[in-house]
């Protein structure tokens, strides 16, 4: 599909303000793209999420396809190349990584390294002319948030993050619930999430110079549900971190818990942790208690109902479906259901969560 840019951005706009959490206008900013069918996506980072998720979901997608890859590791670029016949010419590192500007089978750059990264690489795909989807957590704070979404805005390239959730059914009828008040106001939100994290490890997760901890990780997962499962803001945050075991964990926080006030009365309980398994999302609202569990897995979620019904959906690939979507959007010249603003949004309240966890858990007012 072809138009101007004036006119994307104004559509961007209007289906943004349509689309976008409320009280939160989300603004994204596009080039369109000439008549591709697929566009052509080049992962940077071939840890494990590129290899276990993201190259497996664009074998299945229709919008896209795995066309190029950026690693600093030679052994990885032949595998790769035969794996999926991705061409020598598509291959790069981090060295080279800007002429991937000259490259018209790449359309996307998808950032897929440690958290510390995102901001850099946001900014040179942008420079080079590229959409970018980039992985959760945005970046290390809002600061670096505000400038990837004016590098892509200079640059007139959309910006998606990795919400991979935002896409999935489960996710979006825990939204639609919200939305239509199937079960009235909602008064009280549980989200917790994290994983046992192996220790010892010396993983870049918990090497607070990459942004690791349990927060940037998994903490994400909870502040998203927070907000998607009330459709609101928060206005004030209050969170305590725990680390209780400073031999293995001890620069970043193993555990933190945190508190999220919204309009209409409703407080979310929230939970975050490298030291257990869990994973559940639950609902209070005037008319029973609803939610996930598992509720931010790769697969297997499964809905609880009041009166003890459930739901479940098809099980399809989140992180295809995810990309597919993302690509659709660029295709239309409209904003994702997960632009830049929407990682800013989080990052925002991830920062004030640092900031009470250093003042003694006090609340302050976002
Ligand atoms: P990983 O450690 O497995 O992979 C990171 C990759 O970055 C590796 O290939 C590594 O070689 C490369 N890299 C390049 N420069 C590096 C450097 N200086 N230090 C360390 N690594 C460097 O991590 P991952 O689990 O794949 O996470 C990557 C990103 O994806 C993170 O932002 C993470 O939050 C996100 N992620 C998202 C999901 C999701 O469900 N959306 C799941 C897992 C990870």
């Amino acid at each position: 599909m072809k138009q101007s840019r004036r006119r994307f951005i104004k559509n961007a706009s209007v289906a943004a303000l349509a689309t976008g959490t409320a009280g939160f206008p989300f603004i994204t900013y596009g080039k369109p793209i000439s008549q591709k069918s697929k566009l052509g996506i080049a992962l940077v980072g071939l840890g494990y999420y590129s290899t276990d998720l993201l190259a497996p979901g664009l074998q299945e997608t229709e919008n896209c396809y795995l066309a190029g890859i950026v690693t600093g590791t030679p052994e990885k670029e032949k595998i790769w190349a035969e794996k999926y016949s991705i061409p020598k010419e598509n291959i790069y590192n981090y060295q080279n990584f800007d002429s991937i500007a000259e490259n018209k089978d790449i359309d996307v750059i998808y950032v897929v390294l440690p958290n510390s990264m995102h901001r850099e690489y946001v900014i040179r795909a942008a420079k080079a002319g590229k959409h970018i989807i980039c992985e959760k957590p945005m970046a290390m704070n809002a600061t670096e948030c505000h400038d990837m979404i004016k590098a892509c805005k200079d640059a007139g390239v959309s910006l998606s993050i990795g919400y991979r959730l935002r896409y999935e059914p489960y996710t979006q009828q825990i939204e639609k619930f919200a939305r239509e008040k199937t079960y009235g106001n909602i008064q009280i939100v549980n989200a917790a999430t994290g994983f046992y994290m192996k220790r010892p490890t010396e993983h870049w997760k918990v090497k607070a110079a990459y942004g690791g901890g349990a927060m940037m990780d998994m903490g994400v997962y909870a502040l998203q549900a927070a907000r998607y499962s009330t459709g609101k803001e928060p206005f004030s945050v209050s969170a305590q971190q725990f680390n209780p075991d400073p031999e293995n964990i001890s620069e970043v926080d193993e555990t933190i818990t945190f508190q999220l006030e919204f309009p209409g009365g409703i407080v979310a309980n929230c939970m975050t942790t490298f030291s257990s398994n869990v994973n559940i999302l639950k609902i209070n609202a005037q008319k029973g208690t609803y939610g996930l569990e598992p509720f931010q897995g790769y697969k297997g979620q499964h809905g609880f109902l009041p009166r003890g019904e459930k739901f479940d959906f098809p099980e399809k690939h989140q992180q295809g479906v995810q990309m597919d979507e993302m690509c659709k959007a660029i295709m239309d010249g409209r904003p994702s259901l997960t632009p830049g603003e929407e990682g800013l949004r989080d990052m925002v309240i991830v920062d004030a969560i640092k900031k009470s966890v250093k003042l003694g858990g006090i609340k302050i007012q976002l």
